[in-house]
Formats: C-alpha cells, sequence, structure tokens
C-alpha cells in the first residue's frame, strides 16, 4: 500500500517486505527503481515537481529517516518503520549473494566503491560484484559510465551520487541500464570504513542526524531544512492551512 505525503507517494512497508518488493522486482527482471526518500528530497522536490515525478515514477520509495516516519504519522498515514539506504542495500546484497544476482556499484569518491566492493565480498561469501566505478564523473562521460554498466550486465545497481543526482541519473538511464538501480547516498563510505555509521544508540535514540551533523559540521546547511519540512508538515497537516 502507498500513503501520500506531500506530493509523494511512498511505501508503507516494513525492511523485511520492502526487500521482498524489491527482490520481486529482481526476479521478474526488467528493472525498477527504488528511492529511498527523505525530508531534505521531499522538501525540494515542494519547488522543484521533477522530483516529485521521479518519486512518483519509481517501483519503490521507502520512508527514509525519521522525518519522514514522524511526517507520515502526523498526515494520518503512519508507515511501519524507518527504511534507510544503507540498511535495504546492505539486505538485498545478503539476497543477491544468496540468489546469484550480479552487482554493480557506481559513485563515492576514486577507490571507494571498490574498498567497499571487498568488504562486502568478504561479508557475503559468493557475492558477484561485476563492476564499481567512481562517482565523479562530468555529465559528458554519462555515456562511458553506463556503456560499462550495461557491458556487466548487473541485476542490481547502487548508485552512491548523493541525492537527488542519484535519483535523477537512475530515472533518465532505467531504460537502458534494465536493471533495478537504488539510490544509497553515502552508503559506500560508511561500508568501505571510510566514514562510520552513527552509533547504535544514536540511532535508538533518534538522534542519528545530530550525531552525523557533529562527525560533519558541513551537514549543517542541509539540515537546516529540517526545521522548514517540519514547518511545511504541521501546517499542511496539523493546521489545514
Ligand atoms: N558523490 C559522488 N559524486 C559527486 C558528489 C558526491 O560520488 O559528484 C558521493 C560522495 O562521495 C558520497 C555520496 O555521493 O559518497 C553522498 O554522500 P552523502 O553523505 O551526501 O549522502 P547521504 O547519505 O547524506 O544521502
Amino acid at each position: 500500500m502507498k500513503v501520500e505525503l506531500l506530493g509523494a507517494k511512498i511505501d508503507a512497508l516494513n525492511m523485511q517486505e520492502t526487500e521482498n518488493m524489491v527482490a520481486g522486482m529482481v526476479s521478474r527482471g526488467g528493472g525498477g527503481q527504488v528511492i529511498t526518500l527523505n525530508p531534505e528530497y521531499l522538501y525540494r522536490a515542494q519547488s522543484e515537481p521533477g522530483l516529485l515525478d521521479v518519486a512518483n515514477s519509481a517501483g519503490v520509495v521507502t520512508p527514509d529517516g525519521e522525518g519522514i516516519v514522524w511526517a507520515c504519522k502526523t498526515s494520518g498515514h503512519p508507515v511501519p518503520e524507518r527504511v534507510t539506504g544503507i540498511d535495504l542495500m546492505l539486505r538485498l546484497v545478503r539476497r543477491a549473494s544468496a540468489e546469484g544476482w550480479k552487482v554493480f556499484l557506481l559513485g563515492a569518491s576514486p577507490g571507494v566503491a571498490d574498498a567497499a566492493a571487498k568488504k562486502l565480498s568478504e561479508r557475503f561469501s559468493g557475492l558477484q560484484v561485476v563492476g564499481t566505478h567512481h562517482g565523479y564523473f562530468k555529465d559528458d562521460e554519462d555515456k562511458e559510465v553506463l556503456d560499462r554498466i550495461i557491458a556487466a550486465g548487473p541485476d542490481l545497481l547502487f548508485v552512491a551520487l548523493g541525492a537527488p543526482r542519484q535519483e535523477l541519473w537512475i530515472h533518465r538511464y532505467l531504460q537502458q541500464l534494465n536493471c533495478v538501480a537504488m539510490g544509497v547516498g553515502g552508503s559506500f563510505d560508511v561500508i568501505s570504513g571510510h566514514v562510520q555509521r552513527a552509533p547504535l544508540w544514536t540511532q535508538r535514540l533518534k538522534i542519528e542526524w545530530f550525531y552525523r551533523l557533529v562527525k560533519e559540521p558541513t551537514r549543517w546547511r542541509r539540515m537546516m531544512v529540517l526545521p522548514k519540512f517540519a514547518w511545511l508538515v504541521t501546517k499542511k497537516y496539523r493546521l489545514k492551512t
């Protein structure tokens, strides 16, 4: 079931159900896009309707972040739980190793996708990583990157270019990619060990965002969106203006 939040349709599924749904897409073939929707993306989409169109044409849209979970509850259409990019990616990679699906990692600084692929292969035996490519290429190099991915023929493509570039990139080339593709933000940095994931206690207390802000103070500009997003949700669903 999908619930609507500020114009975006979000899948009201828990983590296990989401994993199963994406696995179904992979098994059926024909490809598809998976978006883990966060408040920054949805706030920006209010003034850039193209971003809403991209989200609403994706096969799966998950509530990524406590902000989205809270907003869905406030709107009267709650979702079961937060489904973050990195957690869903790790589950899908585990599934890929069991099912024999081929995986490609695109994005992050040079060397990071390779390091992440190595870590994943150590963790999930039998995993087939059919290619990696860094994420610092120019628009006129898209074709070259695309050709490499197509030649490798993955079943699952993880794209770490940051939002919303990764979502737009996948949307633009989905037909040619002919696989299931998902944007994963900074996940390769964490999986490779270049960046530490916020400790579990910060996730449990729902203050992971605060931990990331302390660790990477340059994120404050992005986080300025969070109170604006909260106000927008309050205005629309609580005050009904
Ligand atoms: N990135 C990239 N190419 C770019 C800009 C960013 O590959 O032109 C990568 C960056 O190295 C990082 C990821 O995109 O690995 C974005 O991480 P961020 O922490 O911003 O994403 P979040 O998890 O917050 O969505």
